[in-house]
């Protein structure tokens, strides 16, 4: 973790091979060959690292993008995942066995696991809002092994205090993991902070391309490797192509992070000022209410703003089908900038009076901002809104 995050993004994890390759090379091999079984029951046993098979994540393009995503974070380790969903499965059968709480609005498949699947293996899932608080320690004391946030979360961005979070749960002697998509690594670590694990969906900012879907989670050498056994058997492990692809556009991750993070503040700047916009959700809003947590737990604010337009679901639908530089597309985080209703989208299976429960409101409209200029950004907006 010497070198600054820029530095680490393009040098960390890069292997040279044989022809003095600048970048990992794709090995696409299934299997290593090794040249006695003295030297196979060696890695096959752990007392050796080496190539051996590649769902097992032991082939060397998959390690090296595993170092790249561990310096991100600052992590002793890091595992990649085909997805984000299966960086979070493999956390929850390892580490949340005992029961998982979920803290404030987590991503949908998120909550479908936590709510509806792991409950048929006998796993526990409780969920809090940020309002409810106060009935953390209450859970933990019932013996709750694992507690799951993202900060800021979606659609509200409202933001969580990760530092006083970890120090509630490590006191009952559980563990912290933060899924760090919304912000990634370029503006907030949350393993400085003292969670225990870190979550990404490189689908989103560290892919920025929104053309790769892959996971990963970070943390300690302790507890990573019991997610190892986990990740082998479910068969979940990155693709060595994707590792590649993943490792490119990490590369860039910072340059393309702090140009988003000064859109996204011109946008909500905008936006705030706009007649027909009752509201604006952006951490970098000095009267955000998560405004001063946020810029003290986080280096910049993001790339995600919600907006309320004024009227109801109905005229937001109408700004979202009129956007033409923002792609009406659910996801987030990459070149191109994205616009969702959470409403009709990401909170569709949520009925109204939860959503209104999660301060949700069907007039709201989400942004992922992408690289293309603030200003045309703005100017769509306004025809939109006009
Ligand atoms: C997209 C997303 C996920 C799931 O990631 P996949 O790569 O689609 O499996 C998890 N958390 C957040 C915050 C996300 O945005």
């Amino acid at each position: 973790m010497k070198d600054a995050l820029a530095t680490r993004c393009i040098h960390a994890g890069e292997i040279d091979d044989a022809h003095g390759s600048p970048h990992t090379p794709i090995y696409t091999t299934t299997t290593f060959k090794f040249a006695s079984t003295a030297d196979l029951l060696d890695v096959v046993d752990g007392r050796k690292s080496g190539s051996l098979y590649t769902r097992y994540g032991l082939n060397p393009t998959i390690a090296s993008i595993e170092q790249k995503l561990a310096s991100l974070e600052g992590a002793e380790m890091a595992w990649a995942f085909c997805s984000g969903m299966a960086a979070e499965a493999a956390l929850f059968l390892s580490h949340g066995r005992k029961g998982i709480v979920c803290l404030g609005d987590a991503y949908g498949g998120t909550l479908e696991l936590i709510s509806s699947q792991l409950p048929l293996l006998g796993i526990p899932g409780h969920f809090l809002l940020g309002n409810e608080l106060a009935r953390l320690d209450e859970l933990l004391s019932q013996g709750v092994s694992l507690v799951f946030l993202e900060t800021p979360t979606n659609p509200t961005l409202e933001i969580f205090d990760i530092h006083a979070i970890a120090k509630m749960a490590h006191a009952h002697g559980a563990l912290v993991a933060v899924d760090n998509t919304f912000a990634s690594p370029v503006n907030q670590n949350p393993l400085a902070l003292g969670a225990d694990f870190v979550v990404h969906s490189c689908t989103k900012y560290l892919g920025g391309h929104s053309d790769i879907t892959a996971g990963a989670l970070m943390g300690s050498k302790d507890l990573l490797m019991p997610v190892w056994n986990w990740r082998k058997n479910l068969g979940t492990a990155i693709a060595p192509e994707i590792a590649s692809q993943l490792a490119r556009s990490i590369r860039s991750l910072p340059v393309r992070v702090h140009a988003q993070n000064a859109s996204a503040q011109n946008i909500a700047e905008a936006m705030a000022k706009h007649p027909k916009v009752s509201r604006v959700l952006y951490p970098g809003l000095p009267d955000f209410p998560g405004h001063a947590l946020a810029k003290r737990q986080m280096s910049g604010f993001g790339g995600m703003l919600t907006i309320e337009v004024k009227g109801n679901g109905d005229d937001a639908t109408r700004v979202a089908d009129k956007l033409k530089l923002f792609a009406l597309a659910p996801s987030l985080g990459g070149v191109e900038s994205l616009v969702t209703q959470p409403c009709t989208t990401t909170h569709h299976g949520l009925t109204p009076e939860e959503r209104t429960r999660r301060g949700i409101s069907d007039a709201m409209l989400r942004l992922s901002v992408g690289l293309e200029d603030p200003a045309d950004l703005i100017a769509d907006l306004n025809q939109a809104l006009g």
